[in-house]
């Protein structure tokens, strides 16, 4: 699915030479690697903070402190994704609320959000689901309607843009009022190991955070809140440091990925290619509407799982994300749930395939998969 081998050749020797400098200065643990990274990044997103952590699910539960949710706070948040957004808003003892997506960008359903606000919603919490925004314009309007805060899962779309009505663009994982990110390695900037990153431009509340992730720790030794210990390590940090530069580069080598593989699928009936959402219409060099975290079909009339097994007999690796809506999943199940509410998710579950996508695809590899495919599908 990723070939992390391939990068790291192109990269070898900046990356060797980062981590044996780390080793040689012995700054392991919040060394001047991780604090440069920090600004470069924050550059980067043109975003006023960003505050590394040990990695993304840390970074999501951390923002949910941050901004003070207490126990019986209504989080939505989508039902059709990884289950790390649920899993730390359940662990704070917030009361999570799964509400269902769009079939086109699959992404969480601005009408569904509408739909779920009672009186204890605090937050909603959209993840950019694959590499594309979710609906961000709709979204914060209804966040202000109803004073809800925005937390913006973005583990799979750093570098991709989001574009308003009006014309204007702005990074995901700025727009919200704070941001989560993963830099685990199968990521678009994945380091080599486990990391991860909030972002907001609240001077507050990222005061406020970068206390929580050092313990609650304002003044050394003393704990002012309850906090956590979460933090990139500086090796990582200096792996990232050499891997940023090359972000927009591998973003746009997933996007020239997924255009040969849409242009093969064209014709086919019974494949969906991903849409683009957002006031976005074509895949193009220039435009980061979506950086293809996944390439993910959507196989219709045509057992998936059939294919899914056709695919691993002809060793071309695929993966089904996600194979059960969050809200039929044992540990998240609740009674206040109707399977009428979930119609798309219900439905994607059986019929999403996402492909090979990284940023050392060739054209033979991809003439390979889509005739594998489409001689199955027409079968
Ligand atoms: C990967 C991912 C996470 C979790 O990141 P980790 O660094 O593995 O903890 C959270 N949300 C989404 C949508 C992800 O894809």
């Amino acid at each position: 699915m990723v070939d992390l081998k391939g990068q790291y050749e192109h990269i070898k020797d900046r990356v060797n030479s980062s981590v044996i400098d780390v080793i040689d200065s012995t700054a392991f643990i919040n060394g001047p690697e991780v604090k440069t990274f920090q600004k470069e990044l924050e550059a980067y997103l043109d975003i006023k903070h960003v505050i590394p952590c040990g990695n993304g699910t840390d970074a999501l539960q951390i923002a949910m402190m941050g901004l003070g949710l207490q126990p019986g706070d209504e989080v939505i948040t989508a039902d059709f994704t990884f289950a790390a957004t649920v899993e730390v808003i359940a662990l704070l003892q917030l009361t999570p609320v799964l509400v269902d997506v769009e079939p086109d960008s699959f992404n969480i359903d601005p009408e569904a959000i509408k739909k779920a606000i009672t009186p204890k919603t605090k937050a909603i919490v959209p993840v950019h689901l694959f590499g594309q925004s979710a609906n961000m314009e709709a979204i914060m309007d209804i966040a202000k309607a109803h004073d809800l805060f925005v937390i913006e899962d973005n583990a799979q779309g750093i570098g991709a843009s989001y574009t308003f009505a009006d014309g204007r663009k702005a990074k995901t994982g700025t727009i919200g009022h704070v941001a989560s990110t993963s830099f685990f390695p199968s990521k678009n900037l994945g380091c080599y190991g486990d990391g991860g990153a909030i972002f907001t431009n609240d001077d507050a509340l990222a005061h406020t955070i970068r206390g929580i992730v050092n313990h609650g720790m304002y003044t050394r030794y003393h704990h002012d809140v309850i906090g956590v210990n979460s933090r990139l390590d500086s090796i990582q940090a200096a792996i990232l440091r050499v891997k940023l530069p090359h972000l927009n580069k591998y973003n746009a080598a997933r996007r020239k990925a997924a255009q040969k593989y849409n242009t093969a699928f064209n014709e086919i009936p019974n494949i969906n290619t991903p849409k683009l959402s957002n006031n976005c219409t074509a895949i193009c060099d220039t435009c980061d509407c979506h950086v293809f975290h996944q390439y993910t079909l959507r196989i219709l009339g045509v057992d998936r799982d059939a294919l899914v097994q056709h695919l691993q007999a002809n060793d071309i690796p695929c993966g089904v994300y996600y194979p059960i809506p969050l809200h039929l999943q044992k540990a998240y199940q609740d009674e206040r749930y109707n399977e009428a509410d979930f119609p798309v998710t219900n439905q994607l579950v059986k019929e999403v395939i996402s492909l090979p996508m990284h940023t050392e695809l060739d054209d033979e590899q991809i003439e390979f998969i889509t005739r594998t495919i489409i001689e199955f599908v027409q079968k």
